[in-house]
């Protein structure tokens, strides 16, 4: 059945387990109404237990600042309500008799199912709300599984569909991987009465955001620390981190993909920007295990479903190899850098479906170091000069690439020396018609030398790395304030390396400023003109 267009609403769902925290959780109503809820979810599995519950839950209901939700979540669904049937029922009273009721009663199909003199109550409470003019509850029909994906998924949905007595469906359960939010949106793409279909867990957070863009009834938001699900946005980040009332059907949808992904600042610097041009697209962190077999699922996944709008990807470790061979496989186009450097940062998707795989870390590096120089492109900083690059990895790969490729000399180092070696072979060897001057060496052998740049593209010195403390360039190197550094490392900001190049008059360049140079390059990659200026990313 086609819908017109749905307004979303946000639900803030607030947790009230004794009547002695009423008075708290009606000030996190207001100030979640005040952020911009529409409805407040009370969730009183506990508070119903109490001896006193059914005189908090018609207190709560009366004193709402916003139409409300009443809530009594069973043990086997998730919820702390193992009460009697009688307390059940004196809680969904109270949620109809308070003046005005709560706007919905949410109602397990499996009870209705298994306790036959719920299920007549329910009945009861669906007949009288469809009659006109009643304020009385309306019932939201649903079903929860914490554990994963239930099986039979679809089956259960149609089941609640077909259930007279439920006004609204809802179906919660907690996401294995990202490609179970697609199974949300096509469950409300094709609902045939208003639907809340959600994943919880740090892979769902697609769904509650994105439900404006398929129609969904409603997302929940958290009021404080806690929330009633894990993955839960609170009602000030849907608003003003994810700009919630201005995602519809043509919102484009891009990704940063990678394992671990959850703390990257993808999401914050390319949001902010898309927020700041006025384009209407949003870019989630996806967490994809490292295995090429996942990454090939999960980006064919989202480029399959049409309606998601998957324009473009961000590709971070271990994924920058599987990104060129994901879109070598599907007949698209790698720039002539990022198959050189044999990785890829960047996919944008074009209007046609043509793939494209590119590498903007290469030209960070140059951009990043050149502002130092106060030339007027980064690239004529580079003409000429002597470059050291410290490392072997994906990193280092992109920083010597870019960096010869601008015209300066590179000399290659790592603790691995084969690892070196290979690159430089690899770079100086013709192709494309260009030689780039790279060769590799050992820190010794380097002792007394000068370098206009240096750049550390080993994780020495990253939090959480493996030598933290640790400077990457010993003793001997000459340093002084002709040679600009770079650490590619970014937490934390100030590295060691950094306060020891700064220490002996370097100008430095910190981690974030290559991030921030990659990230509008992939920005411009996908929109067609970079973001305003660096300032905006948060
Ligand atoms: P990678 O492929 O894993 O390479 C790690 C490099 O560090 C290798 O050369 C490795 O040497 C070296 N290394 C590790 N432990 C060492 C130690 N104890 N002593 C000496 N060398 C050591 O990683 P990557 O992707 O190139 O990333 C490297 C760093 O750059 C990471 O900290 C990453 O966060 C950062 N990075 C930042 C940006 C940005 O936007 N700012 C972008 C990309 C990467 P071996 O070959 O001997 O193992």
């Amino acid at each position: 059945m086609a819908y017109a267009r749905v307004v979303t609403l946000i639900a803030v769902a607030i947790s009230v387990e004794r009547t002695d925290a009423i008075g708290r959780a009606l000030d996190s109503a207001r100030l979640a109404k005040s952020q911009g809820a529409d409805l407040v979810e009370w969730r009183v599995d506990s508070l119903a237990q109490e001896p006193s519950g059914a005189g908090g839950i018609a207190r709560l209901v009366q004193e709402s600042p916003m139409p409300c939700i009443v809530t009594v979540r069973d043990e086997s669904q998730g919820g702390a309500f193992s009460g009697s049937d009688d307390e059940r029922q004196a809680a969904w009273s109270a949620a109809s008799s308070a003046k005005p009721s709560a706007a919905y009663v949410d109602v397990e199909l499996a009870t209705i199912r298994s306790r036959s003199v719920l299920g007549d109550s329910v009945r009861e409470m669906a007949r009288i709300a469809g009659q006109s003019g009643m304020d009385a509850p309306r019932v939201i029909l649903s079903f929860h599984d914490l554990a994963g994906r239930p099986s039979g998924l679809s089956s259960r949905v149609a089941e609640i569909w077909n259930e007279p007595v439920g006004t609204i469906a809802k179906v919660v359960w907690t996401a294995r991987t990202a490609r179970d939010n697609i199974e949300a949106f096509e469950l409300l793409a094709t609902r045939v009465k208003p639907t809340i279909a959600l994943c919880m867990g740090e892979h769902g957070l697609m769904s509650r955001v994105l439900a404006p863009k398929f129609g969904g009834f409603l997302t929940y938001a958290r009021s404080d620390e806690q929330g009633t699900a894990p993955g839960q946005p609170t009602t000030a980040e849907l608003q003003s981190d994810w700009g919630f009332r201005s995602i519809d059907a043509r919102t484009r949808i891009y990704g940063v993909l990678g394992s671990p992904v959850a703390h990257s600042r993808s999401p914050a610097t390319h949001n902010g920007w898309f927020r700041q041009a006025k384009v209407n697209a949003r870019l989630f962190a996806i967490e994809v295990a490292p295995s090429w077999e996942s990454f090939k699922a999960t980006l064919g996944e989202l480029l399959a479903y049409a309606p998601l709008d998957f324009s473009g990807a961000s590709i971070t470790m271990p994924h920058k190899a599987h990104a060129i061979r994901f879109v070598q496989e599907s007949g698209g186009v790698i720039t002539g850098g990022a198959r050189r450097i044999g990785a890829a940062n960047t996919i944008a998707r074009l209007s046609d479906g043509t793939l494209i795989a590119d590498n903007t870390d290469a030209g960070a590096f140059v951009d990043a170091l050149g502002e130092t120089s106060g030339r007027e492109t980064a690239s004529r900083a580079m003409d000429g000069k002597r470059a050291l690059v410290l490392g072997a990895g994906g990193a280092a790969r992109a920083a010597a690439y870019g960096i010869a490729n601008a015209g300066a000399k590179v000399v290659i180092v790592n603790r691995t020396a084969d690892r070196a070696t290979r690159i430089a072979a690899e770079f100086s060897k013709a192709s494309g018609g260009s030689d780039l001057d790279v060769s590799a060496s050992e820190l010794a052998k380097l002792s007394g030398q000068h370098f206009d740049f240096i750049v550390n593209c080993t994780s020495v010195g990253m939090e959480g790395g493996p030598l933290p403390d640790g400077n990457p360039l010993p003793e001997g190197i000459v340093i002084d304030q002709r040679t600009a550094v770079l650490d590619a490392v970014y937490l934390p900001a100030q590295t060691p390396f950094l306060k020891y190049a700064k220490s002996r008059g370097a100008r430095v360049v910190e981690g974030s400023q290559m991030f921030i140079a990659q990230a509008r390059a992939q920005f411009a990659i996908w929109t067609g003109s970079p973001p305003s200026t660096a300032k905006q990313s948060r």
